[in-house]
């Protein structure tokens, strides 16, 4: 069945990465309020089991898959779960992510440069080459790559705003790649946003959360919902 995007995503199906918690979390419910079908996948299983409750009380529709980006099996196995369940694959949010601890580039090693990028870049890499396919064969798709404000300016660590800078790079291109597919690719890229990740950064040094918040214009953290909402 090929969808038609234009017309909303209503009846489509969905995986959303990072989908147990903050953004991720309200990225699935919003593609179950509006009536798609979403896969949930999380390296967290408790967190995923969650989501699933919460959509499922709404009245939604979903299925959560133990996924781990870091290993492509797993990430075939997310989009199988989508093929499997639901017949196919129309929409993608590529948004599992892990955060820095702001320490200065020379000040950590190698292994922990390899992390950030294997999750937060290579993760969105793997998910797209399995995914792409999938959308190709429907007759087209939507995809949201998350980025972040780092990934356009030099906020977070240099190994956190590398992977962010990268994932813009690689839906620019992925973009051209596949504009004939009829695949659209879009990158979001929130500012500092109030989920379990700046809570946790904030536990770890309240001052620096402080000080962050005091510089946002609106002077208080972003709603995960400000970033998955359509409305102005
Ligand atoms: P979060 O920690 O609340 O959620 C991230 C989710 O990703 C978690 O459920 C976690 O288990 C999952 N995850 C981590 N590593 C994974 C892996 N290897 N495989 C699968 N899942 C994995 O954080 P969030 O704030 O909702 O972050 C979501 C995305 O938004 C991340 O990519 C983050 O970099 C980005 N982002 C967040 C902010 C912010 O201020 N919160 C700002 C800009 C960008």
């Amino acid at each position: 069945m090929a969808i038609d995007i234009m017309h909303g995503i209503q009846d489509g199906v969905a995986v959303v990465t990072g989908g147990g918690s903050g953004i991720g979390r309200q990225s699935s419910l919003r593609f179950a309020e509006a009536g798609a079908k979403v896969v949930v996948a999380d390296i967290d299983e408790d967190g995923g089991h969650e989501t699933i409750e919460m959509i499922e009380s709404d009245g939604g529709e979903a299925t959560f898959v133990r996924t781990d980006v870091t290993d492509s099996d797993d990430v075939a196995a997310m989009v199988q779960t989508a093929l499997d369940e639901y017949g196919g694959l129309d929409f993608a949010h590529n948004n599992a992510g892990i955060a820095d601890e702001g320490a200065h580039l020379a000040d950590y090693d190698e292994a922990e440069w390899d992390r950030m990028i294997d999750v937060n870049l290579k993760g969105v890499w793997r998910c797209l080459k399995a995914e792409i396919p999938e959308m190709i064969e429907r007759g087209g798709g939507a995809v949201v790559n998350t980025s972040s404000a780092a990934g356009v300016s030099a906020n977070g660590s240099a190994h956190y705003a590398a992977s962010k800078h990268g994932v813009i790079g690689l839906t620019r291109r992925a973009m051209v790649d596949y504009a004939e597919d009829g695949i659209r690719f879009n990158a979001v890229c929130p500012g500092v946003i109030d989920t379990p990740m700046v809570q946790q950064a904030g536990e770890d040094n309240a001052e620096e959360l402080d000080r962050i918040t005091a510089g946002i214009p609106a002077g208080r953290l972003g709603d995960p919902r400000e970033v998955t909402s359509s409305s102005p």
